[in-house]
Parts: C-alpha cells; sequence; structure tokens
C-alpha cells in the first residue's frame, strides 16, 4: 500500500486494516507539492532511507548518496574485519547501506511518542519484518531480517524512479541558487531541496557545515558493555518459568544528579565492533531475530553533559568521544577491545580470568579496568550504577559476567537547528535529519524523523506530532 501524502484515504484504509496504526495528519493543512522538485538524501540509514521511500512513494524522483557500498559487500567487509582482517572506513558497522543499525538487534522501541510509529512499524512488515512486529509490545526485527528489508527498501525506491549511489561520499554542502549544491567525487550537483541523514559517526559533515550553519551542544552518554548468560538473565526476570520470550530489561539510577542507565539490550546477542575510524574501539550490541546466542548483553551508560567537556568548542563533545576511542586502542592489540569482569572493575583488579560467559566481542579483548580511558566520574559512575542495579535484576550480582568497552555512539553530541519549517538556518533548502542531526536516538525515532522531512522538503509543512525524544 503506497501512502499519499495528499489523500486523506490512504490513512482511513491504515487505519481500517490496521487498526493498532495510529495516524492522524491534518492533510486540510498540506500546500500542493511540485512534484519536478529535485531531492537528495544523504545518508542510506533508516532516517535517509524513510524519508526517500516516502518521497518516491509519492511521486518524488530522489537521489540518494551514501559513502558505503550495498549490503552484500558491507556484509563482506564486516565479516571480514570481525574475523581479525583490515578495518574499511567506509564499509563497517556504521557506514554503508542500512545505516548504523542494520547489524543490531532491530529493536523498534521508541520513547517518542508520535503518530508515525505505527506508520513506519507497518512499512517495515510491508518490506519483509515478521508481521508480529505489528502487535508486539517491544517489536525488534534482528541483523537477519533486517539486511533483506533494507534491499527491498532500496529496489522499492528504484522501482519508483528513486537513484540510489553507493560508494559516493558527499564532500561539499552549500548554497546555490536558492537550493543545495553538493559535492563529490570531484563532481558537483543541484538540488531544490537535500535532506541530510548522515548519522552521528559523520564528523566530517558537522566540519562541512560549521561556518555555514548554528549547531549547538547536546547532552550525549558513554559507558560499557555487559555479558551475561543469556539463562541467568532469563532466570533473573521470569525464575524458572519457561516458554516466556527471551529476556529484556531496562535498568536506570540517578547519582549525584547524573543518570546511569542501561540501553541497547541484546537478548541472545554479540558485541561488535563498531567504530568507523581506524585505530580507534567502539564497541555496540546485536542479534540475529531468533535471539538465541549464549550471551545476552546491554550497554550500561553514564550521562555526559556539556559541562562534563570544553564546551567554549563546538567539537568539545565530538573530541571527548575521540578521546575514549583512541585511549581505547592498543597498536599491540588492534581493535582489540579493553575488557574485565564486573568485579574486577569494581575492585580495580581487572581480570578476565574465571568469567561467568565466553566474551563474543569478535576482535578479542585485553584486561583493563577502564583507568586512562574515562574520565574518573564516569568510572566511579559505573561502579556505583552497576551496585545499584544488583539490587534490581539478580544477574547483576554476578560478579563474573563481563564488561567490554568503550560505548560511546549512543547518541550525536551535537544537534543542528532548524527552524520551524524543518530548514537549517542560512542554507536554504537543507534539511537536517535523524540521528546525526540530533533528532533521533533509534531506528525508530530516525525513521519518523525521515518522514516528517520528507513532509517538511516537499509540502512545507510539520505533520507530526510534538517531538519527544
Ligand atoms: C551496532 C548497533 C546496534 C544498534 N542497535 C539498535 C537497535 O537495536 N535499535 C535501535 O533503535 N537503534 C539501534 N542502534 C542505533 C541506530 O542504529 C541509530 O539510531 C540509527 O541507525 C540512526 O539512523 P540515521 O539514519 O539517523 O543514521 P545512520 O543509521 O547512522 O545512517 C547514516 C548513513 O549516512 C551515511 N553517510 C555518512 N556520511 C555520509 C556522507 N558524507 N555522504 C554520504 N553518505 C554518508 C552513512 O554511511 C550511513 O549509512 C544501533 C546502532 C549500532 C551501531
Amino acid at each position: 500500500m503506497i501512502f499519499s501524502l495528499e489523500n486523506a484515504e490512504d490513512e482511513i484504509t491504515i487505519a481500517k486494516k490496521f487498526p493498532f496504526v495510529k495516524l492522524s495528519l491534518s492533510f486540510e493543512e498540506l500546500k500542493i507539492p511540485q512534484k519536478n522538485l529535485k531531492i537528495g538524501v544523504i545518508g542510506f540509514g533508516p532516517a535517509g532511507m524513510f524519508a526517500a521511500l516516502t518521497l518516491a512513494e509519492n511521486g518524488f524522483k530522489p537521489v540518494v548518496f551514501e559513502r558505503g557500498c550495498n549490503i552484500d559487500t558491507r556484509k563482506r567487509d564486516v565479516d571480514l574485519f570481525c574475523g581479525g582482517g583490515t578495518f574499511n572506513p567506509e564499509s563497517n558497522i556504521q557506514f554503508g547501506e542500512g545505516g548504523a543499525g542494520t547489524f543490531s538487534d532491530g529493536k523498534l522501541t521508541t520513547r517518542i511518542n508520535d503518530n508515525f510509529t505505527g506508520f513506519v512499524l507497518h512499512k517495515f512488515a510491508q518490506f519483509g519484518a515478521p508481521p508480529e512486529i505489528l502487535n508486539k509490545a517491544r517489536p525488534h526485527i534482528g541483523t537477519d531480517n533486517l539486511c533483506e528489508i533494507i534491499k527491498n527498501i532500496r529496489k522499492a525506491i528504484i522501482s519508483l524512479g528513486g537513484e540510489v549511489r553507493f560508494n559516493t561520499k558527499i564532500t561539499g554542502i552549500e548554497n546555490a541558487n536558492g537550493g543545495v549544491r553538493l559535492t563529490f567525487d570531484n563532481e558537483t550537483e543541484n538540488f531544490d531541496r537535500v535532506i541530510l541523514a548522515a548519522g552521528h559517526s559523520a564528523k566530517d559533515i558537522f566540519t562541512l557545515l560549521k561556518e555555514q550553519t548554528p549547531m549547538e551542544h547536546k547532552p550525549f552518554s558513554v559507558g560499557v558493555r555487559i555479558e551475561h548468560r543469556r539463562v541467568d538473565i532469563n532466570r533473573s526476570l521470569y525464575g524458572e518459568n519457561p516458554g516466556l520470550p527471551e529476556g529484556e530489561y531496562m535498568l536506570s539510577k540517578h547519582i549525584g544528579g547524573r543518570g546511569v542507565y542501561t540501553f541497547c539490550m541484546c537478548p541472545g546477542g554479540m558485541v561488535m565492533p563498531s567504530n568507523s575510524e581506524p585505530e580507534t574501539v567502539v564497541t555496540n550490541g546485536m542479534s540475529e531475530f531468533g535471539r538465541n546466542g549464549d550471551n545476552s548483553n546491554a550497554a550500561v551508560c553514564v550521562s555526559v553533559n556539556p559541562e562534563d567537556f570544553d564546551n567554549s568548542d563546538l567539537f568539545g563533545g565530538l573530541k571527548f568521544i575521540e578521546i575514549i576511542e583512541k585511549s581505547a586502542y592498543r597498536h599491540d592489540l588492534p581493535y582489540c577491545a579493553p575488557g574485565t569482569s564486573v568485579g574486577g572493575f569494581i575492585d580495580g583488579k581487572p581480570t578476565l580470568d574465571g568469567l561467568s560467559v565466553t566474551g563474543t566481542y569478535p576482535r578479542g579483548l585485553y584486561e583493563s579496568d577502564f583507568t586512562g580511558i574515562f574520565p574518573e566520574f564516569v568510572i566511579t559512575h559505573l561502579k556505583q550504577g552497576l551496585k545499584a542495579f544488583s539490587n534490581k535484576l539478580s544477574a547483576y550480582g554476578d560478579m563474573n559476567a563481563l564488561l567490554t568497552a568503550p560505548e560511546t555512539r549512543t547518541s550525536s553530541p551535537l544537534r543542528i537547528k532548524r527552524n520551524e519549517n524543518g530548514e537549517a538556518y542560512g542554507i536554504k533548502g537543507l534539511f537536517p535529519c535523524g540521528e546525526g542531526a540530533g533528532y533521533a536516538g533509534g531506528i525508530m525515532s530516525a525513521a519518523v524523523d525521515g518522514l516528517r522531512c520528507a513532509m517538511w522538503a516537499t509540502h512545507g509543512c510539520p505533520l507530526s506530532k510534538k517531538e519527544n525524544i
């Protein structure tokens, strides 16, 4: 089914067929879109994908620029790197078709309260996600399904007249004749509108825009990945009751005005090397749809506010993150991650002996209690948070569970400001979108922001509910 931006009847069709899909758009507010608008989309992660799909399904012919490869080539590059091979800075867990969340649990839970979340679920199901995502309280897709869904979405965009140009990195964005000029591969091309959905790992984009459009600091968080045995998490949550879904949890604690919380929990998953730059270490988690690996992992993060870094420097937050990622890298053990048992971390005597799990981080671990990697406040808060969580979930009392670090790409440290029509200030026709622009924090909220930016770019009016990320 095609969702028309112009035709309110589609809303009624969706509402009848999928009563759980909540759509309530004020279509009367819409202006007549100009179908001949030339629209570019930078990035093919959830935000760019949903922007391009919405545009294509509504008669536009978006041109998508993606610096990375198509999903099949990207999978090969990621497998090669995980197996000990060379790191490819343009084709990795962050960059390439599908964006940052392709090698993920594909969790579609979100804290945003937006009418479009039901619509995004419906679209994922239409392009191949298991239909159960439509009625689960905590839907997830899994890496295995995501890879196929992403391909199907790309094929739909192309079949509707859109273009997806892989291996094409945007290196220039500037005003041109009331629109936007993009530079790539020593060429330029002008667009009436450009949706900028480059994700928060595209630091070069922030540098490109620094002198052209205002940006502001925003809070983010950093921390570690914890791995427990999946059966221990299930037992902590359900006791001995069999037949329940693989256990998921979210824990949080306010300590001294700062939040410590678990994030992006992956039941039966793996810890993945998620760096996008050479000679750095970054962790994150993924699961397949079956969630049946031996371990369950989650990020345990500490909130970082602009007061915690040099906020007189626009890139102070980015530099804070960069220092952590570089400090974790050891030239004698390339791309190995620092790790320790929980007990070793709390006692300041790091050890990888006597663990209750076999770590899943594929490039291997070296012993570290993370001093010299994180600032002191992160370490003390992590220790206090882990102790507090052991009173909430018994598995957290396991001092032989494994910590791997650093988890740094939780959300963007910068926001690219946009006006009430979604446009960047100073660059007419540029629509900053998704996680990199600071308007999303996960697959669902990025996809919703992509939809919203597609509407802004074509209709000039925001249709969705308030942002509440
Ligand atoms: C391993 C991992 C697991 C995760 N698990 C989950 C999960 O289970 N659930 C969840 O909600 N979230 C998860 N996330 C977070 C989620 O992936 C992101 O929030 C989401 O992908 C952000 O979407 P986006 O489209 O804004 O940006 P991205 O997904 O980062 O996409 C940006 C795209 O732009 C491209 N790009 C960058 N610069 C340029 C340029 N100059 N020119 C052209 N293209 C460019 C990149 O290659 C990339 O493909 C996970 C993230 C990771 C890394």
